[in-house]
């Protein structure tokens, strides 16, 4: 008789913790990874009377209720077409197929219609939190089928994470929109990453304020509005002595890798016309970290400016407010991508609800995000977070902050790619005239592609004259 509520493949790290917090909510797992010494090694390590493991497919499969629910917890890309192939001789239908891995979304979309073809469920669920939110509560994206999400609906909202007693897991949307948000996530996150970096440059490069100093900066600042998960873990590890002498941050490579959801949400702003620079700033400025050799040869024959001392008054409050405009502009940025993606995927998605389950179990949690929720409970046609009037005070407030921030970094030769972005972005849309009117004379003048007047309606094409440019 088939006992076991729900079955993962894949018993690593992410995959063996979800199982954990599966098993404590009282749920009855079985695990199944393909190297059966890894299962072996689980069970070993954290005996629970929830949790078996199994060590052929067929009886992983065998164990499970029906209909079958089966997560896959693996590397995303070709493994999980393997594993979808190797579990349907043995699915029946109705089956659920769950993908809780960071899954491109056009494979989730693509997988989705396969398997429905042969009534199979299949879910495409982002999981944000790492390890540690795996184990004790992540922030749960599901989407797929609707109407098949409250047979697995109990088990993901029991294993979130939860702000009260609200869970961080809602359903998304069809085929690949949870992974969509999940990928949306992590480009927000790699803008807000990079924010912080250019905060602690400001501050350590400018200000001269040593590690002990931006720890108590960072920890401050985590009491008030920017209190977030980035800004508490950021405190942390300035605070974090070396065993060899100083501390581990200055012991650690200036070079960042990334595993590619940053990109694909770049690649996809670029494919869908929305602008999110500072995302897409995020992720070129890990690609220049990783040129290390260029870097030496730059530094060694451009003549960067040194750092002058000459602080404005509340040097450190200026900062501050810089960090909380510009991370207002990166969220404003995120969200423009999730309301394009509506149109382009016809998706429904909620904004709100998004920004509510990533108040807790996920890396971007923070404070902020019920300003957001707030803002499209008031107005979910708002095109543009910049505009709801808590953020628009806020824009109004800090921007001078942001200017002179800005001005003290170019100045002293600190790179500051996502401080810029954002109050380009500011100024793109708030600046009377953007530049549009010479750009639209110019394609005309090279390729006939017409304008547009201010003075009456249609498109127009001028024979230019070619004064100067023989
Ligand atoms: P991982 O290192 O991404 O992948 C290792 C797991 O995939 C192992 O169980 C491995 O089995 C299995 N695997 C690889 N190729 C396979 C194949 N062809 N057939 C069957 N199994 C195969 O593991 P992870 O870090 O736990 O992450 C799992 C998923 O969650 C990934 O998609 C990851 O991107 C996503 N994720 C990770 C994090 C994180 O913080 N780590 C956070 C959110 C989401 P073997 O032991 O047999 O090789």
């Amino acid at each position: 008789m088939p006992q076991m509520d729900i079955g993962i493949i894949g018993m690593a790290v992410m995959g063996s913790n979800l199982a954990l917090n599966m098993a404590d909510h009282g749920f009855k797992v079985a695990a199944y990874n393909r190297t059966a010494i890894l299962t072996k090694e689980v069970i070993e390590k954290n005996p629970n009377k929830n949790m078996t493991g199994f060590y052929t497919l067929a009886d992983f499969i065998n164990s499970l209720q029906h209909p079958r629910k089966i997560m896959l917890m693996i590397k995303a890309g070709k493994p999980v077409d393997m594993v979808i192939d190797e579990l349907l001789p043995y699915l029946d239908r109705g089956d659920i197929i769950i993908d809780g891995g960071n899954s491109y979304f056009e494979d989730t979309i693509r997988r989705h219609a396969f398997l429905q073809e042969k009534d199979i469920n299949y879910f495409g669920v982002g999981i944000s939190g790492g390890e540690k939110g795996a184990r004790f509560g992540p922030s749960i994206m599901p989407g797929g089928n609707k109407n098949a999400y409250s047979q697995i609906q109990p088990i993901l909202e029991a294993i979130s994470a939860h702000v009260g007693s609200e869970p961080c897991c809602t359903y998304i949307g069809e085929n690949g929109a949870g992974h969509y948000v999940k990928m949306v996530h992590n480009g927000i996150e790699y803008a807000d990453m990079q924010l912080i970096a250019e905060a602690y440059l400001i501050l350590h490069y400018i200000g001269g304020f040593d590690n002990k100093k931006l720890s108590q900066i960072f920890h401050e600042w985590n009491e008030g509005e920017l209190h977030s998960y980035l800004i508490g873990i950021t405190a942390d590890i300035f605070a974090e002595d070396d065993p060899q002498g100083g501390q581990v941050i200055d012991k650690i490579i200036d070079s960042a890798g990334q595993k590619g959801t940053g990109r694909w949400t770049s690649i996809q702003s670029l494919k869908q016309g929305v602008d999110i620079s500072m995302i897409t700033a995020a992720c070129n400025t890990r690609v220049v970290s990783n040129l290390i050799d260029d870097r030496q040869r730059a530094a060694n024959e451009i003549n960067i400016p040194t750092c002058a001392k000459n602080l404005p008054d509340n040097f450190i409050e200026e900062v501050r407010k810089s960090l909380y405009v510009a991370k207002i502009i990166a969220y404003a940025q995120g969200f423009s991508l999730y309301r394009s993606a509506c149109k382009n995927y016809n998706w429904q998605l909620n904004f709100a609800k998004i920004a509510a389950i990533f108040r807790a179990g996920c890396i971007i949690q923070a404070e902020f995000l019920n300003k957001i929720t707030l803002a499209y409970e008031k107005n979910e046609n708002l095109s543009n977070l910049m505009f709801d009037e808590f953020f628009l005070d806020n824009i109004n407030t800090n921007q001078s902050s942001l200017r002179r921030i800005i001005c003290l970094a170019v100045n002293n030769g600190i790179p500051i790619p996502a401080f810029s972005n954002a109050l380009q972005y500011i100024d793109a849309h708030g600046s009377p005239k953007i530049g549009a009117n010479l750009i639209q004379a110019q394609r005309d003048y090279f390729g006939a592609h017409t304008f547009e007047r201010i003075d009456k309606p249609g498109t127009f094409h001028h024979e230019w004259q070619e004064h100067y440019s023989k």
